[in-house]
């Protein structure tokens, strides 16, 4: 495409004039009014490929935020759309059902762990952890737990910005100082340090993890209604990866304290770290299970919880008789008919093997990084790798670098990380690892 040229009827702004409209009306996520850093405006995208409107193609290693499994403009995800565009795109949910939220929510149960059995949609990620979190706490009122009104989780995790999910965020790098007096208190385990692949020579780190959390619960189990956690990979709180071992131990834990356990693979499921949900690598299931992100292929913001007919049934024989929330948008069709699509899609070809041929290959390439001085840290899991630097980036300049090798990244603090489409070739994923090499040798002060 020809510099600045626009096609369709719609367009009709040069890239100039889009760059200081943004700035100047439209705030971006994390960022002030006006925005420090300019954001590059897209005029199209495909496969792995962000297209710029100043005629720059960039290889997506962000997956928008690990949604875009399967890369852009799918036709398969495009198709179901448009079919389910001209039956209906939105109806509301209350007193009315479709086929795609009756068929999406059987395949659901039917991928996720063992036991979940209910879906109730949701329209982000951090809806389906404020209604996670409110079904627990609903849940244990029901059953005459009335003291159960706290949340155990623990440090470096990420959930969601609106209130109660900011409450279980890391306390630090989720800065709850600024809203202390809207925060409702949870309780904080330390971060696990035992590491996803050295369970044996880690015997006792993982042991420590574990008591921490014990000595949490045996001190304050009758207040706790729920623990929450990212299974396995703690995400924008850190992108860590932790032992197996240590969820497991936290399952049989709530089952001994009779805590509900609450999974938010938001960021890891539909099988970003090797496993459908990163719940399998420790062969557990939640109580509760919070999907979002890629559930919709992120071809639009969907989200879901799930439950056990167990806490499910409890909803009708209490106090409200209902469980008390129901978002305008919920269940919305075309959200359910793109989220089927996507899942057909994903389990129409060996995913499994695509994402670890994935995991294969950055852990080669980015091997180099730890050359680096600067570096602090380098991590592989499944279809994430990340580079941990000793030094937070200077934003501002090294994104401009990663654009201008040819690649969209999008780091963030002390980490340079990539969860690229799971149909990227050998080549474009080539092109991130060796831009994430060039970058952490830099020093960008
Ligand atoms: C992104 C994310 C959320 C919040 O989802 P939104 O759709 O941004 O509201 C919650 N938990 C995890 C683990 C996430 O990665």
């Amino acid at each position: 495409m020809l510099m600045g040229m626009k096609s369709g009827k719609y367009a009709s702004l040069s890239t100039e004039e889009i760059v200081r409209l943004d700035q100047k009306h439209v705030w971006h996520p994390y960022a002030a009014m006006p925005n420090a850093v300019p954001c590059y405006p897209v005029q199209s995208a495909h496969g792995v490929h962000l297209e710029l409107t100043d005629g720059r193609s960039l290889v997506d290693g962000m997956s928008s935020w690990w949604a875009c499994i399967h890369g852009y403009n799918h036709e398969a995800l495009n198709d179901a759309a448009i079919h389910q565009i001209s039956q209906v795109s939105h109806v509301m949910f209350g007193g009315l059902t479709h086929e795609p939220a009756v068929q999406l929510a059987r395949r659901l149960v039917e991928v996720t762990p063992p036991g979940l059995e209910h879906v109730f949609y949701c329209d982000s990620g951090s809806v389906a952890i404020e209604v996670a979190m409110k079904m627990a706490l609903q849940y244990c009122y029901n059953v005459g737990q009335k003291d159960k009104h706290r949340f155990l989780t623990i440090r470096g995790g990420y959930h969601g910005d609106t209130f109660e999910a900011m409450s279980v965020c890391d306390p630090v790098n989720g800065m709850h100082h600024l809203f202390a007096k809207n925060l409702p208190s949870q309780i904080f385990a330390p971060r696990p340090e035992s590491k996803f692949d050295k369970d044996e020579d880690d015997k006792s780190i993982l042991q420590r993890d574990v008591q921490s959390v014990r000595e949490l619960l045996e001190v304050n189990h009758d207040e706790i209604a729920a623990i929450i956690l990212e299974p396995i990979v703690q995400g924008a709180g850190g992108m860590r990866f932790y032992n197996p071992a240590y969820l497991t131990a936290i399952r049989d834990l709530c089952d001994e304290h009779h805590v509900l356990l609450i999974a938010d693979e938001i960021a890891t499921g539909f099988g970003r770290t090797g496993k459908l949900f990163a719940c399998e690598h420790a062969n557990i299931s939640p109580d509760i299970l919070c999907i979002g992100k890629a559930l919709s292929g992120g071809f639009l913001s969907f989200a879901a919880t799930l439950t056990t007919a167990k806490i499910s049934q409890k909803f009708a024989q209490g106090e409200a008789g209902v469980f008390m929330h129901g978002p305008t948008f919920m269940g919305n069709p075309l959200a359910c008919a793109v989220s089927l699509a996507s899942l057909d899609l994903l389990q129409s070809y060996d995913w499994e093997s695509k994402v670890q041929s994935i995991e294969n290959q950055l852990k080669v390439e980015l091997e180099p990084c730890r050359e680096s001085p600067l570096v602090q840290d380098v991590r592989v899991l499944g279809a994430i790798g990340v580079v941990e630097m000793k030094e937070a980036f200077e934003m501002r300049k090294v994104q401009a670098a990663v654009v201008n090798e040819g690649v969209w990244l999008r780091p963030f603090g002390r980490l340079l990380y990539t969860m690229p489409p799971f149909i990227i070739q050998p080549s474009e994923l080539r092109k991130i690892t060796s831009s994430m090499v060039s970058i952490a040798k830099r020093r960008f002060r």
